[in-house]
């Protein structure tokens, strides 16, 4: 078991880092790629650096930093996040466990342009399928995605559920798809229903009857991975206080995923806040072993 787990490993994350690492405590760095900062060619904005310089040079620069400090970086996908006395973080090939998690994913991902996704939001649509799967007990459901995240979420539905189709777009899936799911690979054009999700409607004019479209494209995003454990969110961003902790005692988040000034000193300065109060958590109600020392978190 880890002290702090950090999903995401851009300037946000890695920052957090610094400080928890630091501290001595262990750390974890869990992140899928260099975000957004690998496609940015030229920074010219961040303090103290004069000379032009690209987004991946600084991230790897970061990434060298935080590793030098003795934090583990870790490419990898988070797919989940659940607790049950500690938190525990759902990768593809393990499960990981930590005293605190520092969610730092950058800014949520779109949704698709999908007619009547957004209408129906809450009355049939949804982000997460630990959260809502139990409301579709028996019934039909369809997932739209075709990655890793979505293949995690059907495997969550399939218990519950009557049946699900998987709405891949045109893709292949990224993985084994259980004998039981239909893979429909005509892309989705419509959501139907009124009040409640009723349909959906396919490129081609066929239709699929279902209650209930989770929505599983791409990969998990930060409102995605905060649903999951009753983080509060709103809009597309994770609500904090001044000391970036949400409302789940021990989860902390920071960065674009957060909101407010979508810049690197922003994330950086967040990260370093968060970092901070996962120390002050950490060292509160753990030991530094990582073993629980009271019940009260
Ligand atoms: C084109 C462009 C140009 C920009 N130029 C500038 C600039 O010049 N100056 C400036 O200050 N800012 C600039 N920005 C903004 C800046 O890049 C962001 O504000 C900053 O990168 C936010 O840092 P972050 O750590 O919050 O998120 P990100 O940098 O987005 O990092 C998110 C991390 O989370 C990981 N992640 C996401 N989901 C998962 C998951 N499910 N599992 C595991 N890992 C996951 C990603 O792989 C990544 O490591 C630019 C942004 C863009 C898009």
């Amino acid at each position: 078991m880890y002290d702090v787990i950090i999903i995401g490993a851009g300037p946000a994350g890695l920052s957090a880092a610094l400080y928890t690492s630091r501290a001595n405590l262990s750390t974890l760095i869990i992140g899928k790629d260099r975000g957004v900062l690998e496609r940015v060619e030229k920074i010219e904005n961040y303090f103290g650096v004069p000379a032009p310089v690209s987004g991946g040079e600084l991230v790897d620069n970061a990434r060298k930093q935080a590793q030098a400090l003795g934090a583990e970086l870790l490419t990898e996908e988070v797919l989940g996040i659940s607790w049950n006395g500690v938190f525990q973080v759902a990768c593809k090939e393990s499960d990981y466990e930590a005293a605190a998690v520092i969610v730092a994913t950058g800014a949520s991902r779109t949704k698709g342009k999908i007619s009547g996704l957004a209408e129906h939001e809450g009355t049939g649509v949804s982000y997460c399928a630990i959260c809502d799967g139990f409301f579709y007990r028996g019934k039909d459901v369809a997932v739209l995605g075709h990655g890793e995240y979505a293949l995690h979420e059907l495997g969550q539905l399939l218990p519950v559920v009557g049946s699900a189709v998987l709405c891949t777009n045109g893709q292949e899936p990224d993985g084994q798809v259980p004998e039981n799911v239909r893979v429909e690979r005509t892309p989705v054009a419509a959501i139907e229903g009124e009040p409640l999700v009723e349909a959906l409607v396919f490129a081609d004019g066929s239709r699929a009857a279902v209650s209930g479209v989770f929505v599983a494209l791409g990969s998990a995003g930060a409102v995605d991975l905060a649903r999951k454990i009753g983080v509060q969110v709103e809009k597309n961003t994770i609500c904090v206080d001044e000391k970036m902790a949400t409302n789940i005692p021990g989860l902390f988040a920071a960065g674009d995923c957060v909101g407010g000034l979508l810049q690197i000193s922003t994330a950086v300065g967040e990260g370093a806040q968060a970092g901070m109060s996962a120390i002050a958590y950490v060292r509160r109600n753990f030991r530094t072993s990582g073993e629980l020392k009271t019940a009260e978190i």
